[in-house]
């Protein structure tokens, strides 16, 4: 901070105008500190309430891990790491080596690498695919020419996601059977996508994609972004055989939410980082990923692969207990605990009433939980019967609050 106070003095004196002094100074940031007692300078901009002064409110993360909800919170050691890259400058490919090198050592992968979100991992594993190590064809994406352009997937296994594959300016191509599947695999077919947990609802389950994809020479993708826990879908997709795995970093993995998980063949990892950041003329240069995604994103997977699971699962089982008994304390409702199979695969707590005795909507509810102190978010509504939420995401402290606010509000409404 004196060495600061005293570039500025300096500065004063020799380059600016009293306008501009008076502009510079507002452009740096903590600078009210410079008032203060030198002592104190570190812990005013600590205590700085970014968010109150930018008047954006702050809320109990009662739904989980959605993006526009900011997903998850990083546990101390992962901010710890984030923080520590922060302050270092290191060659960024050496660091994308060596983390890369050991998260696949911790996934049982041939290979690995940090992207930016499973999303990211979408766009550079396709590319990576297209392209192989060719420099002419990583310069060219998305014009095809010389290039395999279709991706097959299941009619089922479409959504919004696959936008992050058609932006290599591949065509997707759906088919519903393994018959279907056969007669449309040919010379132009590049990858063959699979979307995690809709593997319930193809006709073409994950391992006989595996082998489909095998059988014809084809690399399989398969997009398990909020697919943990269990812990064990970290390992399994790979073993299973498929050739490019992702899940997103700021889901489950509790990472960097602007970070993911590519993980699979060595020689389509290493493809596809030379599809992207720190290489200029890449279709994925955009979706560039520093030292601090990179280093916290292998720190949480360490982090999550170490947790006590059993634990988790007890706690948010818990949380959702303490909501559902204190809504039941109003007259006709009723809860229930519930788990998505495959994403988000964690409890989640449903709560209905008779809407003649408690004579107030889910809807309205969720939104009088949104506007109040401290705001509350629930899930979305999937149902207009029925208002969810998901624990996984709460705070300490927060299962208690959102408790009694359900209450309240439920309690008003039944008077
Ligand atoms: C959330 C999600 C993504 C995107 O993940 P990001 O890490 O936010 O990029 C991709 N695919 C599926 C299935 C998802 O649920």
């Amino acid at each position: 901070m004196m060495l600061l106070y005293s570039i500025i003095k300096r500065q004063r004196s020799t380059m600016f105008s009293r306008r501009h002094w008076l502009h510079f100074l507002t452009t740096i940031p903590g600078i009210g500190a410079l008032a203060a007692p030198m002592a104190g300078a570190a812990q005013r901009v600590a205590a700085r309430d970014y968010f109150k002064t930018l008047g954006v409110k702050p809320f109990i993360n009662a739904a989980g891990t959605y993006t526009a909800l900011t997903s998850s919170t990083m546990p101390p050691e992962v901010r710890q790491a984030w923080l520590y890259a922060a302050d270092h400058y290191v060659h960024l490919t050496k660091l994308q080596d060596a983390v890369g090198a050991r998260l696949a050592q911790l996934l049982g992968a041939e290979a690995a690498m940090v992207t930016s979100g499973a999303a990211g991992a979408l766009t550079v594993g396709t590319a990576g695919v297209l392209t192989g190590t060719d420099p002419e064809k990583i310069r060219r994406l998305p014009q095809l020419d010389g290039m395999k352009r279709v991706v097959l997937t299941q009619k089922s296994h479409r959504f919004g996601y696959d936008h992050a594959v058609r932006s290599t300016g591949v065509r997707v191509h759906e088919i519903e059977t393994v018959s279907e599947l056969e007669d449309a695999v040919g010379t132009d077919t590049a990858m063959m996508l699979f979307f995690n947990d809709a593997n319930d609802r193809g006709q073409i389950k994950d391992e006989e994609w595996v082998r489909l994809g095998r059988k014809h020479g084809i690399p399989t993708f398969n997009d398990c972004a909020a697919d943990v826990p269990p812990v064990e879908n970290l390992t399994k997709y790979v073993k299973m055989g498929f050739d490019l795995v992702t899940f997103s970093g700021g889901k489950g993995l509790m990472g960097p939410q602007s970070a993911g998980v590519l993980m699979g063949r060595k020689d389509l990892i290493e493809a596809a980082r030379l599809n992207t950041s720190p290489f200029s003329d890449t279709i994925s240069r955009g979706m560039k990923v520093n030292k601090e995604e990179m280093l916290a994103m292998l720190v949480a997977v360490e982090s999550y692969l170490k947790r006590d699971h059993a634990a988790d699962l007890r706690e948010w089982n818990r949380r959702c207990e303490e909501i559902a008994s204190a809504a039941r304390q109003v007259k006709s409702v009723e809860s229930e605990v519930f788990l998505p199979p495959i994403a988000n695969h964690v409890p989640h707590l449903g709560l209905q009433w008779d809407a003649s005795v408690v004579k107030i909507s889910p809807l309205e509810v969720k939104a009088q939980l949104a506007e109040g102190d401290p705001a509350i978010e629930a899930c979305p509504l999937t149902s207009k019967d029925r208002l969810v939420f998901g624990v996984w995401m709460m705070q300490p402290g927060d299962a208690a609050k959102v408790a009694q606010r359900v209450r309240d509000i439920l309690r008003k409404a039944a008077a």
